[in-house]
């Protein structure tokens, strides 16, 4: 049973239409980071979102969520709140507005931030220091994080939401689609997410005024004039408008994919959780997520390094779950309020492989990999 090329985590998964979007850039000649495929991908996103969102793409999740903090005012002496559980994309932003991140650990339900500790992180932080500046909650690995207790514990404190939803294009809390629930939310295109354009990001504002705020400072921030005129600090972080092109071609599949990945994650539930020491995130009523990728709990830290090691004999990547920010070396110095639970599903998680263009005998090969692990 040995497959002769490398089975991957997530890997990119073209559709018809891109080729004939990027031609067309091609064509015309608009190859810069502005053209009808940027205006028109933004289009497509806005349209899928709903209508009162604003979409800018940017060059990727990271700078989406940079010009977030900037658009509400995060800077030096700010605190935010991050969720610990993620990738550090999330929080590396805060640190490039040289504000501070307070990390807060996860619930078990959507594996997200948990409003309990983000309550007692904010009473904390007025009382000691002053109110936190924003928060980040992210829907990781595409299940959505608790919208309704974060976003009134927000508005009660009266703090803006920045909603990570790089991993969840293609998740729905309660028939609403993740990326437009809160303040701002962000967006990823990266190689390895639901729908990819190689590299980008989207920016989800809920006016016309806060998207040309970002598309100004994402574009060098120039002033009107004839000349270079700047009275603000700009980036170069607009999408090129060839990535856009395979962007509008990648939203014409993004509902299959979607589809497509829900599958993996059903065929590996029913061919794996016969293993009363292995388990699934189940979608609490109300959610629904893209199961970009699907991930597994096991009893112990030697089970999932074991079931782990087994894959990387066949050429089969899997990942342990991300590493807690509140455990990196780079923010161990940084205030976290915690409970244990992300740190256990670091230890004894792993992310299967679960892109959507895995095939019926690659999915077999990998769950007969694991079922024949002796650890089970
Ligand atoms: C991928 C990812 C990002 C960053 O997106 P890039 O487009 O890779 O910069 C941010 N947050 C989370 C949770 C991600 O998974």
């Amino acid at each position: 049973m040995l497959t002769k090329t490398k089975i991957y985590l997530s890997s990119p998964h073209m559709g018809e239409g891109e080729q004939k979007f990027v031609n067309e850039a091609f064509s015309t000649n608009w190859v810069a980071p502005l053209g009808p495929n940027v205006n028109g991908f933004e289009d497509d996103l806005e349209q899928y979102l709903g209508n009162d969102s604003h979409v800018s793409v940017l060059s990727s999740g990271t700078a989406s969520i940079h010009i977030a903090l900037q658009l509400l005012g995060v800077s030096k002496g700010d605190e935010v709140l991050c969720q610990s559980f993620t990738f550090s994309a999330s929080a590396n932003p805060i640190i490039y507005q040289g504000a501070t991140p307070v990390f807060i650990d996860s619930e078990p339900e959507t594996w997200n931030m948990s409003p309990e500790l983000l309550e007692i992180a904010i009473k904390d932080r007025i009382e000691k220091y002053k109110k936190p500046k924003a928060i980040i909650a992210v829907h990781l690995y595409g299940m959505p994080y608790k919208v309704d207790e974060i976003n009134s514990i927000a508005k009660k404190y009266e703090i803006l939401v920045i909603e990570d939803s790089a991993e969840a294009l293609g998740s729905f809390y309660y028939n609403q689609p993740c990326g437009n629930l809160s303040d701002i939310g962000v967006l990823s295109f990266n190689g390895n997410k639901i729908i990819t354009t190689s590299g980008g990001g989207a920016l989800v504002t809920k006016s016309l005024d806060l998207k040309n705020k970002a598309i100004f400072l994402s574009t060098q921030a120039r002033d009107n004039a004839p000349h270079y005129e700047h009275s603000k600090i700009g980036f170069n972080y607009r999408m090129s408008n060839v990535l856009a092109g395979i962007g509008r071609g990648q939203m014409e599949v993004l509902n299959d994919r979607v589809e497509a990945r829900r599958q993996n994650f059903n065929f590996y539930k029913e061919e794996l959780s016969k293993f009363n020491n292995l388990s699934f995130l189940e979608e609490p009523k109300g959610y629904f997520s893209n199961r970009w990728l699907t991930c597994i709990t096991t009893d112990s830290f030697e089970t999932r390094e074991s079931i782990r090691l087994s894959l990387q004999n066949k050429d089969i990547e899997s990942r342990p779950l991300w590493k807690p920010m509140h455990m990196q070396p780079i923010f161990k110095d940084c205030l976290s309020f915690t409970n244990g639970i992300s740190e256990n599903l670091f230890n004894k998680g792993l992310c299967l492989p679960s892109g959507s263009n895995l095939t019926k005998e690659e999915l077999n090969l990998i769950t007969h990999v694991i079922a024949n692990n002796p650890k089970l």
